[in-house]
């Protein structure tokens, strides 16, 4: 293990904005993680963890103190169970479960980054949630320097979110393990999958196949710009105050949350210049604007600033405030 200094990070995000580390390490092993965060201690330096950077926002300036690349592998099937290393990439997980006809995480295909920034963040796409799959995460606690599993209800994972969310570089995700089903069980209930199998029930491949073309046909090519994917959590609303927003845009689609009463609110929908509300397309910041084929997703050309990123959100954060009177909160994190 090599810990190395003033190391640039852009070419280490999805964005390909940010500054450098002031120090950078990369991770194989928990003794490695150990390693790094005695280092750090000693040194008395700030830790911030770096998986597949695919959605973070990295600041110009760079980060101080140690910045810890994780890439612990390792990919292992054992009856329904998938037990997986936290830098493995999360979609070569998605591959080896179906190729090994498991269902339970096929329409979360082709989202970028690792596993461990998958169990933070909770991801989810067309239905499906980690957390919906997920049986534990073994994590390595910076402050009590021991190793501690949490099981599923452990993590109180909700919308985009996680306890490891909220405590932001405490707990390195080491492993986690995935309870899948032998019995396919296709959820294709999101419009673009519906419209492809309206009359067939879709086999695991097929669903995956789906979800990865229609996703690379709505997402920007990153050797060519840069993104987080959706830039913005779509906000969740009581009941009473969705149908007060939906009385003055009667088209608005409005989701109640199978978990909870809130509801979820399409933010991308009035970001959608055809529907008459707030139309970006002429709206640039920088290298920086609102992708034309995804409305809550961000997109920098090359050489963007980390400044331009954050002033097009503001300037998004207040038009969709000024005309829905809603905070609305990035989903990105800012480093
Ligand atoms: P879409 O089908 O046009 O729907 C727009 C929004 O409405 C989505 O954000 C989705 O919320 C919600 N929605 C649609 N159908 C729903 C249903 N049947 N039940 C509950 N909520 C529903 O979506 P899209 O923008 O093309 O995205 C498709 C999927 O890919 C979404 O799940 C989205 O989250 C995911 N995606 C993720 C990222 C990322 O960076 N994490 C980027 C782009 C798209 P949800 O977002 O909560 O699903």
């Amino acid at each position: 293990m090599t810990i190395e200094k003033n190391i640039p990070l852009k070419a280490f995000t999805t964005f390909h904005i940010g500054g450098a580390a002031e120090y950078f390490v990369r991770v194989h092993s928990i003794d490695e993680v150990r390693e790094a965060i005695e280092f750090a201690k000693k040194e008395n330096l700030a830790i911030t963890i770096l998986g597949g950077g695919s959605n973070v926002l990295i600041d110009d300036a760079g980060i101080r103190g140690l910045v810890i690349k994780i890439e612990l592998s390792g990919i292992a099937l054992e009856g329904d169970t998938l037990t997986v290393g936290a830098g493995e990439s999360w979609d070569a997980v998605v591959a080896c479960a179906v190729s090994n006809d498991l269902s339970g995480i096929e329409n979360l295909s082709g989202i970028p980054g690792t596993v461990g920034g998958a169990v933070v963040q909770n991801i989810g796409a067309y239905g499906q949630a980690l957390s919906q799959t997920l049986l534990w995460a073994e994590v390595y606690d910076t402050s009590t320097l021991e190793k501690q599993t949490f099981s599923n209800s452990d993590l109180q994972s909700g919308y985009r979110d996680s306890i490891f969310k909220r405590t932001p570089n405490r707990y390195v995700v080491l492993r986690a393990a995935l309870g899948l089903s032998r019995i396919p069980k296709p959820d294709v209930s999101y419009k673009d999958l519906a419209a492809r199998f309206s009359d067939a029930t879709p086999t695991l491949e097929e669903v995956r196949a789906a979800v990865l073309e229609i996703r690379s046909a709505k997402f920007p090519d990153l050797d060519v710009e840069g993104t987080a994917g959706s830039f913005f959590k779509n906000p969740i609303l009581s009941l009473r105050d969705a149908k007060v927003l939906q009385e003055m845009y009667p088209e608005l689609p409005l989701f109640p949350l199978p978990e909870s009463s809130g509801v979820k609110i399409p933010l991308g929908w009035f970001l959608d210049y055809r529907h008459g509300v707030i139309d970006m397309r002429a709206v640039r910041v920088g290298g920086a604007r609102m992708y034309e084929k995804q409305f809550l997703v961000i997109v920098a050309e090359r050489n963007s600033s980390s400044n331009d990123v954050k002033e097009l959100a503001r300037i998004v954060q207040n038009k969709i405030f000024e005309v829905t009177k809603i905070k609305i909160e990035p989903e990105v994190a800012y480093m």
